[in-house]
């Protein structure tokens, strides 16, 4: 039986670049449910810290201004909006500097807490899809679906660079590798919620296969998970 009033919670967790978001947005569109990006919220955490001039080595000092930030995601047209303190801050927390100093904001317990507590409000009437790197782990443990979206680093570059490329951002393949592997590193050698698969994730490695071949897959792996979970008494 699905025990919460909305629906199930999918996880999505992986590293940087192994088409998360795009996924996310595209099972959440089918299912019917709401997307959560919840490193789009560690990014504006990110933002408005270094914004306030912040000293990231005054845990004091992050914990107390965490207490005042509200951060929002919104859909406006079919296009997610993220406002911090009331701030659309969308396109300020995707380039390639705001993307290093949220992996290392994101190593602070008191951000980590601040963004947990609101992750779990969020999410927890179920109908909702949440991609990120602890959603199955930490986040949701007891998410009824979880998936662990991969692919290789260079692959990963690959399309990270294309991406910002696109919108006009002068970057190298190299230094876009550099940045992956720095991410990566930051991300799962952290203390707090680093990145891992959680035991009862599905694996997938999304490398060789298209958005539309993955996306079948998780679809259908979901539906199978409502249409069980609904039946059984
Ligand atoms: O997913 P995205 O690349 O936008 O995430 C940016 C950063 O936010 C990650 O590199 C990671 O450091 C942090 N993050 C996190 N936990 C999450 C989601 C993102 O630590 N659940």
């Amino acid at each position: 039986m699905i025990l919460r009033p909305d629906g199930i919670i999918v996880a999505i967790d992986g590293p940087s670049g192994a088409g998360k978001s795009t996924i996310a947005r595209l099972l959440a569109e089918q299912l019917g449910y709401i997307q959560i990006d919840t490193g789009a919220m560690y990014r504006a955490a990110a933002l408005l810290l270094s914004r306030a001039d912040i000293d990231l080595g005054d845990l004091g000092a992050v914990e107390q201004f965490c207490m005042t930030i509200d951060i929002r995601l919104e859909l406006v047209s079919g296009k997610q909006v993220v406002r911090a303190n009331g701030i659309d801050v969308t396109d300020w927390i995707r380039t390639p500097e705001m993307s290093l100093l949220t992996s290392r904001t994101s190593t602070l317990k008191p951000v980590r807490d601040a963004l947990l507590k609101a992750q779990q409000q969020m999410g927890g009437r179920g109908g909702v899809v949440l991609e990120g790197r602890d959603i199955g782990t930490v986040v949701f443990p007891d998410a009824e679906m979880k998936f662990y979206l991969s692919a290789s680093v260079e692959e990963r570059a690959r399309r990270r660079c294309e991406e910002l490329t696109a919108k006009g951002e002068s970057v190298t393949l190299g230094e876009t590798i550099a940045d992956v592997v720095k991410r990566d590193r930051q991300d799962s050698e952290r203390d707090i919620a680093p990145l891992r698969q959680a035991v009862d994730a599905i694996l997938i490695d999304s490398s060789r296969l298209s958005i539309d071949e993955v996306l079948t897959d998780m679809i259908a792996m979901c539906r199978n998970k409502i249409k069980t979970l609904g039946s059984s008494s």
